[in-house]
């Protein structure tokens, strides 16, 4: 027998979930029975679809979004002795790509309202050394693009877009990806659109593409029937094509999942208004609606004012059946970055960010109840942890 369960007992709310059609699993299907498994007519459709949503412009799928920005550095000739500018607020793969490539990754503090990289302080850390700028667009919103790119057309600078969390935002009413130099998608499991696992590469023409593809597969060029030439160093990051038809599935749903994501957001901020969580000290993600796919709704915890840390606050949610996620810890304090000089206080908004920040599910088959029941929860929280 098993437990009787109350009807009024919700059911566990995940933090994030992938919504992949019947089709999309049909063709998958097709895909495993059709003897062409790994990377072939799919990953071509995708890149050509992928291109398509890109403005026209050269695209690349891999295995990861990591690869991606690797692959990207050492196509712009990034190695020793290079200096490399990124935010500490993002996942750790954005500044190990930096390490991977053999260059010094340079952080910045972020500002504490975006959570994006401060431009300022990017521009006042530009060396001699300097050789590219690896901008994130956390959560989905993009860093502003004007300002960027001018900063690195005046010092000469390569520019890697971080935008795995932004694929279907959009810069002034241009595609994220459509512009700018190198851009790099993720399409791992809990992005908005995804290849469960995998990534693509936007590049500037078909030189960078086909150096794209040596480092992709072993450097391996082949020409006519049986021509073989390998000149460089390439690695193993090609997409397969069951991931390339999943990719296929969920672009056809990319307006309507962030349209989803959009209309929760805006149910997320009308339910924290009508509580006091503002006057809580609570603070709240950027209220942008033209350019962010809200790939994630972000809270920052009001440290100094509550008697109990994130961690509890998280396991509080947990018990009451709602999951929700940290995005991220600060870089520069893992022991990795801390043996290459990087010490506590380095970057306070970021830090105090890494702490504090805590991810609230959001996902396209969420509900506004789902919202309110988040929203209820977290405040009745805050308020019963308040210092005196
Ligand atoms: C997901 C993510 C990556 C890495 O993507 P993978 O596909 O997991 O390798 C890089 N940077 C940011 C900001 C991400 O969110």
């Amino acid at each position: 027998m098993s437990a009787p369960v109350s009807s009024a007992t919700p059911p566990f709310l995940p933090f994030t979930r992938p919504t992949i059609d019947d089709a999309t699993i049909a063709g998958v299907a097709e895909v495993l029975r059709s003897g062409w498994i790994t990377s072939g007519p799919q990953v071509k459709a995708f890149e050509a679809k992928l291109s398509e949503h890109c403005g026209g412009r050269p695209v690349r799928a891999f295995n990861s979004g990591t690869c991606t920005m690797e692959i990207a550095l050492r196509i712009a000739g990034v190695g020793p002795g290079d200096e490399v500018i990124t935010t500490p607020l993002t996942w750790v793969a954005t500044s190990n790509v930096v390490l991977e490539v053999g260059a010094r990754p340079v952080f910045v503090d972020i500002d504490p309202v975006t959570r994006l990289i401060d431009l300022d302080r990017a521009a006042a850390a530009i060396t001699p050394a300097t050789r590219a700028i690896i901008p994130v667009d956390l959560s989905g919103l993009p860093v502003d693009r004007d300002r960027l790119y001018a900063l690195a057309q005046k010092h000469r600078l390569r520019v890697v877009e971080d935008a795995a969390q932004s694929f279907g935002s959009t810069w002034k009413g241009k595609r994220i990806g459509a512009c700018g130099d190198f851009v790099s998608f993720s399409f791992h499991a809990n992005k908005n659109i995804t290849t469960v696992e995998g990534g693509c590469l936007v590049l500037n023409d078909e030189r960078e593409a086909k150096l794209a593809e040596q480092y992709r597969l072993q450097g391996v060029m082949r020409s006519g029937q049986d021509g073989m030439e390998v000149e460089l160093v390439g690695g193993k990051f090609n997409l397969t094509d069951v991931a390339a038809r999943v990719g296929l599935g969920q672009l056809p749903h990319l307006t309507e999942f962030t349209t989803k994501r959009h209309e929760l957001a805006r149910a997320y901020f009308e339910a924290f208004a009508a509580t006091p969580a503002r006057a809580l000290g609570l603070r709240l993600p950027v209220e942008d609606f033209a350019h962010t796919n809200w790939h994630m709704f972000q809270v920052v915890l009001p440290e100094e004012r509550l008697t109990i840390k994130r961690a509890d606050v998280m396991a509080k949610l947990q018990a009451a059946g709602i999951a929700t996620g940290v995005h991220y810890p600060a870089i520069h304090l893992f022991a990795l970055y801390r043996r290459l000089g990087w010490k506590d206080g380095d970057f306070p908004h970021a830090e105090y960010a890494g702490r504090n920040i805590l991810t609230l599910p959001l996902f396209p088959t969420m509900t506004r109840a789902d919202v309110a029941r988040v929203v209820d929860t977290l405040v009745a929280i805050l308020q019963a942890h308040q210092q005196s």
